[in-house]
């Protein structure tokens, strides 16, 4: 059954650019762009472009390994690109205890100050 989760979400418009973004880094699989509301210096949100049922990480199945390969191999590539080298995170955030907002799934890449651990 359809649940609100699985309707569309605000990254549908940016993907189809029907409302702006920062886009850095795009191809034919994954979009990455600046978050609205950054918590780091940079902090910048990877996505696929096509949603194909994930929601978020729990909802992955074997058909979505490689997208989500996809997502952490251009997490890398853009943390290069941003010049983070002295070393970034990478955030997952599923479901409501992982205090999720938008259910297409997102790797946040998150750097530019020294973070903290544990991270709440
Ligand atoms: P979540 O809380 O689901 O892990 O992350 C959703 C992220 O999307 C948040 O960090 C939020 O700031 C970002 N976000 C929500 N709406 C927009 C938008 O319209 N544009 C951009 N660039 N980021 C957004």
């Amino acid at each position: 059954a359809a649940t609100p989760s699985d309707g569309p979400t605000v990254f549908d418009k940016i993907i189809n650019k029907e409302i702006p973004s920062t886009v850095v880094y795009e191809d034919d699989k994954v979009l990455a762009f600046r978050d609205i509301d950054p918590q780091a210096p940079t902090h910048i949100l990877i996505i696929p472009k096509v949603r194909d049922g994930l929601t978020g990480l729990s909802k992955a199945e074997e058909r979505h390994c490689e997208i989500l390969g996809r997502l952490l191999c251009t997490a890398k590539l853009v943390a290069k690109q941003e010049g983070l080298d002295d070393g970034f995170r990478i955030v997952i955030n599923d479901g409501r205890d992982g205090g999720q907002s938008v259910y297409h799934i997102h790797a946040h890449l998150i750097g530019g100050r020294q973070m903290g651990w544990p991270p709440f």
